[in-house]
């Protein structure tokens, strides 16, 4: 029996569909329809987040206990668990898409945690909901793994994001087009159970809108104020506006820290941002190798590459600007709208100024500083230099005696390197010369900058290598990535293999660099 103790305020405070069940409908009037989940042949917990389950009171003893796999693959249910899917809508790829809703992912209900803290838990992959459209419900095992250990390995990065609590093997197979080229196959199923707060995303507010509901909108709207928000009491305008620029400021540092680490997400449609500002879906998402703000991992967007690298920033403005367009019947006039888009600028520019001033080891960023920063950009560029590795050895370069020794390795090809030498050591020579006159003391300097420019990050290459043991039944290296990813800042004496560039065999092949929605 578990400990987990529930407070399921969506589906007590907010209306539900009269109709229960997986029938395939549009849902209106409704913020979430009772589904159960799928039963699934033979649940087995594949890997499970030590700190989340902490987080919610729960030790290995329950983790290991049958129950367990059975609640968690989706074939029981705990006492207080009210399962159901959500209904939103959202614009894909600039357009208008419709109702989506919680095609795969069934909420079983807000877990109370050891803290005090609301926890939502929904198993992704867990079979049809009323919002499945055309497709089946379920998850494959390595997106299921690359979910579950990205979004882990984005909290110890110390980037808002939904949480993962455990990965759990369904026992059955999944039947998935990967490329859609008309070669399905059959890969083995998978359920991760994500956590968070809230999973409310701009698409919740964007359907009723989209509908002229504006009573269920302000419903809504207030639900979230109250339950994620609870620091705005009140309500009317004031606490709306407040709310609305929270959004956005919110989302202009998880966007921040996404360029930081060099972090694709592959899919930024309004139903996958989150009103919290966490990351959330982690599908065709990938991480820059070598420096490229052109490089998208998600080949369903090869054509226009709108969610590319470089982009983020103002497609994330894109979005704030259509959820702006949905809660505009909330207030009387636009201003405070406006104010909420004007404070995502100013915050995503003080949060791009913090990583200049990390990255470089700067105790503050300057106007030249920002034009450093793009010089240096460039060079990466133009030279194809890693930037993890590039940015993780800068601090080992003197700055009494700047050189690019320290950073030979992060470049991918010697001939580029040896091209650009002199380039890289002049720009170097113009960092050297802003450190000296910061004065910044030598090994706060170098803390700060490790901190910043993380040593380990969940390269796609290294994602599919585990993934290819997992499908043949090993799940070591899920583990040992796990546990690498935990501590990413922080150098790890003997697990060198897990921080080095991306090898030549990954870099067109399928799953390490190129990756589709099919999930
Ligand atoms: P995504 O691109 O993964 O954010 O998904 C967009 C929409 O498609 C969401 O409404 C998902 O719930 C839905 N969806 C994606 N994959 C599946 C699936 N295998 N079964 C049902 N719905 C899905
Ligand atoms: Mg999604």
């Amino acid at each position: 029996m578990t400990r987990l103790r529930f407070d399921n305020a969506f589906v007590r405070e907010l209306p539900g569909d009269p109709e229960s069940g997986p029938r395939l409908r549009q849902v209106e009037g409704a913020l979430w329809s009772a589904v159960v989940p799928t039963p699934v042949a033979a649940p087995e917990v594949l890997a499970w987040s030590r700190d989340m389950a902490g987080r919610l009171g729960l030790g290995e003893a329950d983790i290991e206990a049958p129950a367990f796999a059975e609640v968690f693959g989706g074939n029981a249910l705990w006492p207080g668990m009210q399962p159901f899917a959500s209904n939103y809508g959202g614009h894909q790829f600039g357009h208008w898409a419709g109702q989506l809703g919680d095609g795969r992912a069934i909420s079983l209900g807000e877990a109370i945690g050891s803290d005090g803290a609301r926890w939502e838990l929904q198993l992704k992959g867990a079979g049809m909901t009323p919002y499945s459209r055309s497709a089946d419900g379920r998850a494959v095992l390595r997106s299921s793994i690359r979910e579950f250990l990205c979004s882990e390995a984005m909290h110890h990065l110390g980037i808002p994001t939904t949480r993962a609590l455990c990965l759990v093997g369904t026992g059955e197979p999944v039947l998935r087009d990967m490329f859609y080229d008309g070669h399905p196959r059959e890969e083995p199923g998978a359920i991760v159970c994500r956590a968070a707060p809230s999973f409310l995303r701009f698409g919740h507010f964007e359907l009723p809108h989209a509908r002229g509901d504006v009573s269920l909108l302000r419903q809504l709207a207030d639900f979230c104020i109250r339950r994620d928000f609870p620091e705005l009491a009140g309500s009317g305008d004031a606490t709306y506006a407040e709310w609305f620029r929270q959004v956005c400021t919110r989302t202009a540092t998880m966007v921040a820290h996404w360029m930081r680490v060099g972090f694709v997400h592959g899919v930024m449609n309004t139903d996958n941002m989150s009103i919290l500002g966490l990351t959330i879906d982690y599908g065709p998402y990938g991480w820059i190798d070598d420096y490229d703000p052109d490089w998208t991992p998600n080949t369903t967007d090869a054509h226009g590459r709108r969610y590319r690298f470089g982009w983020q920033p103002k497609i994330a403005g894109w979005n704030l600007v259509r959820l702006a367009h949905a809660l505009s019947p909330l207030f009387a006039d636009a201003a405070p709208l406006q104010a909420g888009l004007d404070a995502y600028a100013v915050e995503y520019d003080a949060a791009e100024r913090r990583n200049v001033a990390g990255k470089l080891g700067l105790r503050e960023c300057r106007e030249e500083d920002l034009a450093l920063m793009t010089d240096l950009q460039a060079l990466l560029h133009d030279a194809e230099v890693d930037m993890t590795l590039f940015f993780r050895g800068l601090a080992d370069v003197d700055v009494e005696a700047p050189g690019l020794a320290p950073l030979a390795d992060a470049f991918y090809d010697d001939a580029q390197r040896a091209d650009a030498a002199p380039r890289f050591e002049a720009w170097l020579g113009r960092l050297a010369v802003r450190v000296r006159e910061d004065g910044m003391d030598p090994r706060a300097r170098r803390a700060g900058m490790h901190a910043a420019n993380p040593k380990y990050v969940l390269r796609n290459y290294l994602a599919q290598e585990a993934i290819d043991q997992a499908e043949q039944g090993d799940l070591s290296g899920v583990h040992a990535l796990q546990d690498v990813m935990a501590r990413p800042c922080e150098e790890q004496p003997g697990r060198e293999a897990y921080a080095r560039k991306r090898p030549d065999w990954a870099r067109d092949r399928a799953g390490a660099s190129m990756l589709s929605c099919s999930s």
